[in-house]
């Protein structure tokens, strides 16, 4: 894995969070996305060679949402790290050789211009670990 690419903050409004984390991290949020394959809305800030990326669930009322369930158990906070990879496919067979756990079998296409996969949590220490590779166009 090359380097963190972001940090996914679950937050239960992005109108509320982005000022927020405008004003902490001292820039403009460059990016907002929904993301129709995981139901979410993100919106992404530089920081550096990295990211962070605020996830909230695409209906601000759905409370069975991905990310309401998540904050409904643990509050709101750091929901992944997400790492930035070369090879998406070879990364995960290389993981799954190892033993952990992929929550999609295939790579899928996440925020920001991504192929992402998600790793469960439960291999991981409790962390939830997000690859992305970068499309190239
Ligand atoms: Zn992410």
């Amino acid at each position: 894995m090359n380097k963190i690419e972001h940090i996914g903050i679950a937050v239960k409004s992005l109108d509320i969070s982005i000022p927020l984390f405008e004003k902490l991290l001292n820039t403009n949020c460059y990016k907002t996305e929904s993301v129709e394959s995981e139901q979410v809305n993100t919106a992404f800030f530089n920081t550096g060679d990295n990211k962070i990326e605020l996830v909230a669930d695409l209906d601000n009322e759905a409370s069975r949402g991905v990310i309401n369930k998540f904050i409904s158990k643990r509050g709101e906070g750091i929901h992944h790290i997400a790492f930035d990879v070369t090879d998406i496919e070879a990364e995960m067979k290389r993981l799954v050789a190892e033993g952990f756990v992929l929550l999609n079998e295939k790579p899928k296409k996440g925020a920001d211009n991504k192929l992402v996969c998600f790793l469960h949590p439960k291999k991981t220490n409790g962390v939830l670990i997000e690859l992305c590779q970068e499309i190239k166009t």
